[in-house]
């Protein structure tokens, strides 16, 4: 047996069944993704062992001679991908990042004006419950009524009336492009700083499918785990060499200690990837495979949110099927389809109930599903979905017949099959 095994079977067992999950399902979660064999070395390597507190060339330990090379690697790839000037490859994750930027930009207590969580933004953007709730005095903009869409003058009027110090743009549930430009616009009109938080599309802009805020925005957040298809992880980007400084030493000492070194030998190896010509391939595929199921998904009676999508993901409207976003999540799961239940703007169900779900394309894509394969899922989803209007618990048979279904659909995508 494998090392693993043999020290710990309770967790090789619950490892083994996850990858098996992975294996035979339908990866619908818009936020995850699917990493290479190479990027899972890396973060599973010996660089899990040390500690290298301090940034490339600048450590407080010693032995970090190969730590360095790695943290440059990734920061050189990270730039060159963005083309921006400075990064740092640091935070831990997404809401690390956020965070070290409030830290570096902003003193608590200051206004900041991010979107609000119940129209697409992330809770690092200024929600209640999160620090940025918290510690700031956060305001928050929505979208327009009627298309769902950005409503820019909002924002502006909001920016006027508020003077806020930071700006933040970016989203967990937008279906559509943003205009970066107009955000800038309205941040220097008020004298506040722009921060965008492209966790979503990460690897949409890296590819050029997306239009990039880098060249907007006085500072970048990112996750890399989403569409940018690297380990957990967060990254910052900039090209002013003062907000640069000031972001290096929020994120150490800041908000963080020792960096996660395998997870950055890991991002060097993603980033690697991205810069390859066939990942633009891939993000192309992306946008087309979001398109295709969200067309397949509207002729089975469903509403997409905003009428389709400009990124990997869609949000379903369920209510003229009669559904609600918890029922659809649970049913789904049971017939191999994994997503999300999400509130759709101006929701009146309850976050734990909602009237949609949030699907994206970045994992099966990385399977290699291209338009056709894409629909059909959609039609699958449709299937457990027109049994759930039967029969609200679920309809076991349906579920059953679509989850074997599903299996053998996904015999034809394997991932990790040496495993
Ligand atoms: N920012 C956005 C826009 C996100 O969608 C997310 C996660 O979904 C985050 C930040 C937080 O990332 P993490 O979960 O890595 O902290």
């Amino acid at each position: 047996a494998d090392p693993l095994t043999q020290a710990d079977p309770r967790v090789a067992k619950a490892l083994g069944q996850e990858l098996m999950r992975q294996q035979a399902q339908i990866e619908l979660i818009a936020s995850e993704n699917i990493v290479s064999r190479a990027v899972l070395q890396a973060q599973g390597s010996v660089f899990t062992n040390k500690y290298a507190e301090g940034y490339p060339g600048k450590r407080y330990y010693g032995g970090c001679e190969y730590a360095d090379v790695v943290e440059s690697l990734a920061i050189d790839r990270l730039c060159t991908l963005f083309g921006a000037r400075f990064a740092n490859v640091q935070p831990h994750s997404g809401a690390q990042a956020n965070t070290a930027v409030m830290l570096a930009l902003v003193k608590p207590g200051d206004t900041v004006l991010g979107m609000a969580l119940s129209a697409g933004g992330h809770l690092t953007h200024g929600a209640k419950p999160a620090l940025s709730g918290k510690w700031f005095n956060a305001v928050q903009y929505g979208v327009r009524q009627e298309d769902s869409l950005i409503d820019y003058d909002e924002v502006e009027r909001l920016a006027k009336e508020h003077r806020p110090k930071l700006i933040i743009a970016g989203f967990s549930a937008y279906p559509r492009v943003i205009d970066w430009a107009r955000f800038r616009a309205i941040a220097d009109e008020v004298g506040a700083l722009l921060m965008v938080d492209m966790a979503h599309v990460a690897g949409l802009v890296a590819a050029g499918v997306y239009p990039s805020p880098v060249p907007h925005a006085h500072v970048t957040t990112s996750t890399t785990h989403k569409t940018l298809r690297g380990p957990r992880g967060g990254v910052i980007l900039t090209n002013d060499e003062d907000i640069a400084k000031k972001v290096n030493a929020a994120v150490f000492p800041g908000a963080q200690g020792g960096p996660l070194m395998h997870v950055i030998a890991a991002k060097a190896v993603a980033f690697g990837e991205a810069l390859q010509p066939a990942f633009q391939d891939y993000a192309r595929q992306v946008v087309a495979n979001a398109k295709a199921m969200g067309e397949t998904l509207r002729q089975g009676g469903l509403d997409l949110v905003t009428g389709g999508t400009d990124n990997h993901l869609l949000l379903v409207d369920l209510r003229p099927l009669g559904l609600k976003g918890n029922q659809t999540e649970v049913a789904l799961e049971r017939a191999g389809i994994t997503c999300n239940k999400n509130g759709i703007p101006f929701d009146t169900e309850k976050p734990t109930i909602t009237s949609g779900i949030r699907v994206g394309t970045a994992a099966i894509t990385t399977r290699g599903m291209q338009e056709e394969d894409c629909r059909e899922v959609a039609r699958m989803i449709l299937d457990v979905m027109q049994a759930l209007r039967k029969h609200p618990e679920g309809d076991a048979k349906v579920e059953m017949l679509v989850r074997e279904q599903v299996q053998s659909f996904m015999a034809r995508f394997p991932i990790y099959a040496d495993r």
